[in-house]
Order: structure tokens, then sequence, then C-alpha cells
């Protein structure tokens, strides 16, 4: 088995040939829709009465899926299923596990403009932006698979004569992935293909925005060999099907990203089922939200500064875990920089995902248009909007990007995840007091330093206090093995995602 690991080129859509297979892609999922996406148990399709109607943000008119929900019957017997084919699972030779990966990521690689236009029709992400998670998803398959292949080699521990003592690992039982929607394919594989490639058999609940993807994820495992039993689809909503199997004392491993407020409530379940008599220990990885600073020195390359904000504040219309929503200047360059930023920023293009000219495409979803809307009248009573209201189209869920400048220190917008595309300028004089500010939220995940003085970059590294730190580039566009992805604070339990952890 192939074990060096190349991360997975994006697609070069200056080239004709690709932007004709999204296209050709685009349209035939338009004449299929919507989506039937059922329940799968044992490899079988299951339909339900009870349906979630997923609409396409850019459009919601058009329903891209109508998604059947699993019930507790559906979950127990999955969780039975998933238990009893733990056995076997666990003890399947490494090579063919890993092997398992392998397939997939060669099915996805070949799937790749069909899975693309999906999420730009799911989720409204840009053409790009899918093609980048795709990309994601086929790097954490192999990654995931050269990674077992080293961990399953117990190592001696130490040379001692008259002693051989082995560190080793071994798989814990039925693994309960619960997935966002932001990253629809990458981190829902990532975390399966994690849970499977260690022996464990997994419940996948994918996020109910972007279960048509996590479906295709679930198919392609099957055609890639999943043998019956070892992986379960349910898709559901959380506080049905999720809350509920993450009570269920079988469940040892529960790995989930998503927000703050669900990976809280998430753990305090978790925790207070394994203290339950006869019960077992849940292994939790919980991954969070951010409120991500910038930085700009004094000295910053204004060109890279200006082009990094955009697209770490903007990209994905700020819905990325990684996305700047404040951004730290110095004084001398404030005046300048806001100059430039503002005259970016107003010439944003917003419209339609399936649109590749478009930079900007909707929000997820009608609430998250809500609750980014209130933050923004909320920044507006206290503090300024420099950023001028671009055209939007009549109908989706599209929100002009806004930046503000004289927030007080106590406003919301300095201090929760907002998840839109909202942005504070905050002034500095003096580093330290910036480094200071940046760390002052609950969070921890990522955050950017643009500089051209070695010692401030240094500084940096000993006192920005990230999951994260990226230096003169953008705050998101993390690669699985060269940026191993995760934070601390309440942005994670220290995980990283696609890293040799
Ligand atoms: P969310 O917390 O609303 O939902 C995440 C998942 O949890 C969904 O599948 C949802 O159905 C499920 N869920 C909801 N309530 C539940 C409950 N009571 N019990 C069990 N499961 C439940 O998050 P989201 O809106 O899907 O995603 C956006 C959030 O995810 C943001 O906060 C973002 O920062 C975070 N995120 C973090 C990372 C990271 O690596 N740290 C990556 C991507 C997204």
């Amino acid at each position: 088995m192939n074990q060096t690991f190349q991360n997975q080129a994006l697609l070069d859509f200056s080239l004709a040939h690709h932007r004709e297979g999204i296209t050709q892609a685009l349209n035939k999922w338009q004449s299929h829709l919507p989506l039937e996406i059922p329940v799968v148990i044992y490899n079988k399709q299951i339909k339900t009465s009870s349906i979630f109607t997923r609409e396409n943000p850019s459009y919601p008119s058009k329903i891209v899926a109508q998604v059947a929900q699993a019930n507790h019957t559906m979950c127990d017997k999955a969780l039975n299923s998933a238990l009893k084919a733990f056995s076997t699972w666990s003890k399947t030779p490494v090579q063919k596990r890993a092997k398992l990966l392998q397939t997939t990521a060669n099915i996805i690689e070949k799937d790749r403009y069909r899975l693309t236009a999906l999420q730009v029709l799911e989720v409204g992400k840009s053409w790009a932006g899918a093609d980048a998670d795709i990309a994601e998803a086929i790097d954490f398959c192999r990654y995931y698979a050269n990674q077992m292949l080293r961990l399953d080699e117990p190592k001696l521990t130490h040379p001692v004569l008259g002693e051989q003592s082995f560190y080793s690992y071994q798989a814990r039982g039925v693994a309960l992935v619960i997935a966002p929607w932001n990253f629809p394919l990458a981190i829902l594989t990532g975390m399966v293909t994690a849970c499977l490639v260690t022996g464990n058999t997994v419940l996948i609940k994918p996020a109910e925005q972007s279960s048509a993807i996590g479906y295709e994820l679930i198919k392609i495992l099957i055609s890639a060999g999943l043998p019956p039993g070892v992986a379960h689809f349910l898709p559901g909503k959380g506080e049905v099907t999720g809350a509920y199997l993450v009570e269920k004392k079988e469940t040892e491993i529960i790995a989930f990203t998503g927000s703050k407020e669900t990976g809280l409530t998430l753990l305090e379940k978790a925790y207070q089922v394994s203290t339950r008599p006869n019960n077992r220990l849940k292994k939790c990885v919980v991954e969070m939200g951010g409120k991500n600073a910038i930085i700009l020195d004094e000295n910053a390359d204004m060109d890279q500064a200006v082009a990094g904000v955009i697209e770490s504040a903007f990209g994905f219309q700020g819905q990325k875990c990684s996305a700047a929503s404040r951004v730290l200047v110095a004084k001398n360059i404030e005046k300048t920089f806001t100059q430039r930023l503002i005259s970016a920023v107003n010439s944003i293009t917003i419209g339609p995902a399936e649109k590749p000219e478009m930079r900007l495409g909707p929000v997820v979803d009608k609430s998250a248009l809500k609750k980014i809307t209130h933050y923004i009248e909320e920044g507006k009573k206290t503090g300024q909007l420099i950023s001028k209201p671009l055209k939007l189209p009549d109908k989706g869920y599209f929100i002009s990007p806004a930046v503000f400048s004289h927030l007080p220190p106590e406003s919301p917008l300095l201090k929760q995840e907002i998840f839109g595309p909202v942005l504070a300028l905050i002034p500095f004089d003096d580093l330290d007091k910036a480094f200071n500010l940046a760390n002052s939220t609950e969070f921890a995940l990522t955050g950017a330093f643009y500089s051209r003085s070695p010692k401030n970059i240094e500084q940096a590294k000993l006192k920005f206090q990230v999951g994260n730190l990226y230096i003169n580039r953008s705050s998101t566009g993390a690669l699985v093995k060269r940026h191993p992805f995760g934070g601390f604070k309440m942005s994670g339990l220290g995980h990283k995602a696609g890293g040799p952890d």
C-alpha cells in the first residue's frame, strides 16, 4: 500500500473541462431534485414517514432533499448491529481497514464534480470552496489510512535486558459521529474514517442541513467494501436523534464537531451517562467554535493583509470555525488599511452559489440569516458600520458583509461567535496589548499575524493563544498533515484533526 502522503491538488477552474464538469454535474443534480435521503442500516436503505425538507439556500423555493429522520427504534437497531459487528471489525487486519479508506478516497476523487456540485446546491458553498472540501475529505482518508498502518506496529517502550514491554492501541467499541454542515464532506469523512480505520464501528449523524452529502459518504463507503453492520447512517434532528444516541451507554466514543453550546451540552450528558452504574467511560472528541483574530503589525504587508483579511472573514460567508471576526490593526496603518479594506469589501459580488462569478453566496438557512442580522443590528446601536450595504438578490439567504469600528469592549460582536460575514476593526498602539486583546475571548482556535519583523513574529508564537497560528497568511484553509487542526479553551479539548495523534 502506498504510504507516502500528498495533499490532493485543488481543481484549476481556469481549465475549461473543470468548469464544464461542474456545470454538467449541477444540471444533472437539478434534474433529479428533490433527492430522497434514506436512513441506512446494515447497508440497506430505510424510508421513514417523518421527513426533514432541505431547501437550496440560494433559492429557498427549490427543495434539494427530503431527508428521512431516524427514530429511536432505528437508532437502537443500528446500535445493536454496530455492537455485533465490532468483534469482527476490530480484529480485521489493519491493512484491510486501511484499504477501505484508500478505496473510499479513490472513489471520492473520481466523483469529484458530482460531490462538489451537490455541496453548492445543498449548503451554498462556492465551486472553489466545495472543491476544497472534497480535496480535504480525500486527504483525511489517505492520511488516516497511513497513520493507522504506523500506529498498528506495537512499539517497544524501552529496551531493558530481560524485559519486553510494548505500547500499542486497541479499538474501543461503537463510535457516534456527530458532524456540522459547514465542511459537509470533509469533517464528516475525517471523523468517520478515523473511527473506522482504528477498528471501531460507527453511527453517523450528519447535520440536518447537509444530510444529502452525508448520504453520499455512506454510499461511497459501501461501494468501497464496507461490511454490513460496521457503519450506519442516521440522519435526524440533533436534539432528537443525536441526543438519544449520546445518552446510550454503548456509544463509547463520541466524535463531535459543532457549536460550543451543543458541544458542552453533549459533554455534560456524556459524562453523566458514564457515571451511572454498569456504564463505561465515554471518550469524547469535541471540536467547537472560535472568535478568531488577525493582528496586523505596524509593518504588515498591506497587499497581503487586505487579501488575507477578506479571505479569512468572508470566505464561505464567514461560516468557517477558523474565520476571522476581529482585526486588530496597528494605529499607524489603521487609516490606509481601513480605506483599502472597505473599498475591497464594497466591490464584493453576492449571488447564488451556482454562479462561479459570485464572490459570496448565501448563508446556510433562514435561522442563520436571522441570527447574523440580529448581531448586525446590535452592532449598529453601539458601534459604527463602515461598509456599505451591497446589492443582494431578491430571494435567498443573502447578507451583506458588515465591517464595524468603534465597538465598545463589552460588545457581543467582539466576544461571541457570530458565524457570518461580520468583522470588527480594533486599533492598537502596543503589540502586547494586542495579544492580550486577541486572547481575551473564551475561545482559542485560529489566529493570524501579519508582520515583517522577525522579532515580533517570535512574540506572536509565544503570546498569541490559539490552536492554529498562521503567519503572513489567512486564518482559514488548514490542510491535512501540514496544519493539524483544533483548538483549546472553549474551542475544544486539544485534539488535532488531520494530525498524528
Ligand atoms: P451545531 O452545534 O448546531 O450542530 C452540530 C451537530 O450537532 C449537528 O449534527 C446537530 O444536529 C447536532 N446536534 C445539535 N444538538 C444536539 C444535541 N442536543 N445532541 C446531540 N447532537 C446535537 O453546529 P453547526 O451549526 O452544525 O456548525 C457550526 C458550528 O461548528 C460553529 O460553531 C463552528 O465554529 C463549529 N465548527 C467547529 C470546527 C472545529 O474544527 N473546531 C469545525 C467546523 C465547525
